[in-house]
């Protein structure tokens, strides 16, 4: 088996650059997502993806999500405020989320079906948010990283797609949703987060690659994701982000490209349905 022969799942977060500070500050920052994302999709070519979109943006930017519509790409949600679930009451979760679905909706004319949590925060604490995703209408969702770090993580979830419920946030549960965890190099004592971001700006682009292909030799497919603002290298330095989001942003454009040139990728839903 060559590692040509898997299809890989690729996600983009479409969000701006700024969007890890708080939404009461965003309208002071320059609004650059419009022109990232368009690189993005220039560069994506043929290959399809799912792209989750805050609504934030989608709700300024009509146009640019109609553009990914049409060019055959899968559309899901980020949310609203990009604020971490784990910040959010369950009420709030439920309303940010209908507004976004909402939105998006409004310019696509199509159900919205996926959902990524802001900063991967589906963990135990938050696993009241799967059945209000249900309730929804969210089939899928991709927001599970399979790792231990400071702001997230589920280190003993499963690592391959599997059914989530809130009474089964690891699984076993036959009436939840399908939940994409990102993927990770998985070692004796540890999981490796390697499934893109920055991750694929902070190890060595062979490790990426090593992963990936580990994966596909077990005959499973590698979950990807990738901000617009990370192959933006002329967006502005403020000093309420941090080190880690401008990390080796001048390397991304080329480790995706390679990326796509190493590996077949595809949307969810086309992963799912073809
Ligand atoms: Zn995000």
């Amino acid at each position: 088996m060559t590692i040509k022969n898997i299809h890989n799942i690729l996600t983009i977060d479409v969000e701006d650059w700024y969007m890890d500070t708080d939404i009461s500050c965003w309208t002071k920052y320059e609004d650059r997502i419009v022109t990232s994302t368009d690189r993005i999709l220039s560069i994506l070519g043929d290959v399809k993806a799912t792209f989750f979109v805050l609504g934030y943006v989608a709700e300024r930017h009509p146009e640019l999500i109609k553009r990914i519509h049409d060019l055959n790409h899968e559309l899901g949600t980020h949310g609203y405020s990009h604020k971490p679930i784990n910040r959010l009451t369950p009420l709030q979760f439920k309303k940010e989320l209908i507004k976004s679905i909402k939105i998006i909706k409004s310019i696509t004319g199509e159900e919205v079906v996926c959902h990524r949590a802001s900063n991967f925060t589906i963990m135990k604490n938050t696993s009241w948010a799967i059945d209000i995703m249900k309730n929804c209408g969210i089939k899928y969702d991709s927001s599970v990283f399979p790792v231990k770090t400071p702001l997230y993580g589920m280190p003993d979830a499963p690592l391959y797609p599997y059914q989530i419920s809130t009474e089964h946030i690891c699984g076993g549960s036959s009436e939840g949703i399908y939940e994409l965890p990102l993927s990770v190099l998985h070692l004796p004592l540890k999981n490796i987060p390697i499934a893109g971001g920055f991750y694929m700006r902070f190890f060595p682009y062979e490790l990426i690659k090593y992963s990936i292909k580990s994966i596909n030799k077990n005959g499973r497919s590698a979950i990807i994701y990738l901000h617009p603002w990370e192959i933006d290298v002329e967006q502005p330095k403020i000093p309420e982000l941090k080190w880690f989001h401008y990390y080796n942003i001048h390397k991304t454009e080329t480790r995706f490209k390679q990326l796509l040139k190493d590996f077949e990728f595809t949307s969810i839903k086309r992963w799912l349905y073809n």
